[in-house]
């Protein structure tokens, strides 16, 4: 989610960035893309992850955007790992909140993911993973389930991730399994 920093930075002057005017991975928080169902995950861990996602924004080193983004992923195992964005002076060298969750999980011996929240600031918008995430969390997985919170969790949008990365590439097409079966 921080792609169109990125693109901003090209475009636009590098001491101006604009946020929801220019933001157009935002989507609408409408009634009738809110998901109430909660796709496998139990009361209880529905409520954990959107919980510590909410809380992931406090993790955010975001001074030049000011745009805080947390995301925690729920792993086959049960936990819950959390991460943010963390930006950089050199604008290339950014990382959004999704990777740096998934980093730490990986690192941490987890490779196989059930959900991944991502909360922003946003009161009446959500935030969608930016391209390069998409393709970071198709790596651990085609079902994927990505919970897209608002500032604090009243509304939600949730998609799969091989919904929003059709014809994706990822470790079978080299011949490795893949990492949710
Ligand atoms: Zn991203």
């Amino acid at each position: 989610m921080i792609a169109f920093f990125l693109s901003l930075s090209l475009s636009c002057s590098q001491n101006i960035i604009r946020k929801e005017s220019t933001m157009t991975e935002l989507l609408p928080l409408e009634k009738s893309i809110i998901h109430t169902d909660h796709n496998g995950l139990t009361q209880e861990e529905f409520a954990n992850l959107k919980e510590k996602t909410i809380k992931a924004k406090d993790l955010s080193y975001s001074p030049y955007s000011n745009f805080r983004v947390g995301a925690t992923i729920l792993t086959t195992c049960g936990e819950y790992i959390s991460g943010a964005n963390v930006e950089n002076a050199s604008y290339g060298a950014c990382i959004c909140a999704e990777r740096t969750a998934i980093t730490r999980a990986v690192v941490s011996g987890f490779k196989s993911f059930r959900a991944i929240g991502i909360s922003t600031d946003l009161k009446d918008k959500i935030g969608s993973p930016c391209g390069i995430c998409r393709q970071v969390i198709r790596e651990f997985g085609l079902n994927v389930s990505i919970y897209l919170f608002n500032v604090d969790g009243s509304k939600y949008f949730r998609v799969q991730l091989k919904d929003i990365l059709p014809l994706s590439f990822g470790p079978s097409d080299l011949g490795l399994p893949e990492h949710d079966g």
